[in-house]
């Protein structure tokens, strides 16, 4: 079987610190999983607008289409805010998303036993909260056409962003949620604004239709967004998926990342169609930003970076049982105290972002024997 092509693209500010760390554990796993990977490492972000010109070259664009996955680290920074809009760092991840269609964005929001404290909802609410927020990425009123500012006579001017989406596009993202369902509790919660928008009433038909026709032995719920976003701080357990579109999805999903306690702790992967082959597009990335406000102090949280890579090795490649290793070696060196300093939560050892990386290394190494 040959190797799978990973494209990594690290990025700016703490992307680079934190892609050091999967490195490692990419190296660890050459040289003793069964696994290994062809990895071609590019400039993303501000770095390569410096260096090549834009934030993402054609060339790079093509290695990522012609890649198996794609691990992105985060972009941006100051120096920066006054290129121009296209040439601008998150830019690259938005051709990225276009380019590769990558229409559903995983989110899961799961808290660890170990870090069950940092939530800043109740214990016992959080404890063992495990849930997927399934969004669509690439429609919805971020796209829908017609948007803008115009000038309505010398006095008024309006703003329009319009909200649409089609039939297919509602269909493929189910699909993905509901046979995420399938492995996981088997429910799916779809929030929508039935109850006021058109494209809502449109959503919740066209899940229930393909809900019937092919998933009808999969819990569904319909449930309103604004009414979701209560719940998810009311009692966050009683979700396993959420379904959801482009624009609540961006609010809901943010949400329930914060019920983890911390942003250097979530991982995102965002899937394209499934080819003829049986593969598909990923590219999976921390949910945190290039946080230029640490960066090169050794101080980021590397966990959401290497729990990105984990979900590449189950979404993309089948490798359940790495991912699961790796997820425990993580879990494992939170449940011996060790700390970034954005988990730290009492009085704990503060390590740097290599010895969190090294100290993961060092769990696997106890639970696999090698
Ligand atoms: P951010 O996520 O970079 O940082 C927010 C706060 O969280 C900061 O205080 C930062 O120090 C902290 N933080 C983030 N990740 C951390 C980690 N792994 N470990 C420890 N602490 C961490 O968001 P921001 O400050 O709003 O944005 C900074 C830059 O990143 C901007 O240019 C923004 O556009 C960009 N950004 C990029 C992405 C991406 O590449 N996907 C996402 C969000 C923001």
């Amino acid at each position: 079987m040959s190797n799978k092509k990973i494209l990594i693209l690290p990025g700016d500010g703490i992307g680079n610190e934190v892609m050091s760390e999967v490195l490692k554990i990419i190296d660890w796993m050459a040289k003793t999983r069964s696994m290994t990977f062809d990895i071609t490492e590019r400039l993303v972000g501000g770095t390569a607008y410096d260096k090549e010109g834009d934030s993402i070259s054609d060339e790079t664009m093509q290695i990522a289409l012609d890649s198996d996955a794609v691990l992105f680290g985060a972009v941006g920074g100051s120096k920066w805010d006054n290129v121009e809009r296209d040439k601008r760092p998150e830019a690259a991840l938005l051709r990225l998303r276009k380019d590769l269609d990558l229409f559903a964005n995983l989110r899961p929001a799961v808290v660890l036993d170990a870090l069950a404290g940092a939530s800043s909802l109740k214990l016992d609410l959080v404890k063992g909260l495990d849930i997927l927020i399934v969004r669509e990425l690439t429609s919805g009123v971020y796209f829908g056409q017609p948007r803008g500012i115009s000038k309505i006579n010398d006095t008024e001017s309006k703003a329009i962003d319009t909200q649409v989406y089609t039939t297919s596009e509602i269909d493929r993202v189910s699909r993905v949620a509901f046979d995420l369902a399938k492995v996981r509790r088997n429910k799916v919660s779809s929030a929508e604004k039935s109850n006021v928008m058109e494209t809502g009433l449109f959503w919740r038909k066209t899940v229930t239709e393909l809900h019937k026709k092919e998933y009808s032995s999969v819990d569904l719920e319909h449930i309103l967004a604004d009414n979701c976003a209560m719940q998810l701080v009311r009692y966050p357990k009683q979700f396993d998926v959420i379904l959801t579109d482009n624009l609540f999805g961006d609010l809901l999903s943010d949400t329930a990342a914060m019920l983890t306690g911390s942003l250097g702790m979530l991982p995102s992967a965002a899937l394209g169609p499934v080819n003829e082959n049986g593969t598909r597009a990923a590219m999976y990335e921390p949910v945190h930003g290039s946080a230029p406000d640490i960066a090169g102090q050794s101080k980021a949280n590397p966990l959401a970076m290497i729990m990105s890579f984990a979900m590449m090795l189950k979404y993309s490649f089948d490798m359940h049982e790495d991912s699961k290793l790796v997820e425990k070696a993580v879990q494992n060196v939170l449940l011996k105290g060790l700390r970034t300093a954005d988990i730290k939560d009492g009085a704990e050892k503060i390590i740097s972002t290599q010895e969190m990386g090294n100290a993961v290394i060092q769990e696997l190494k106890i639970l696999t024997g090698n």
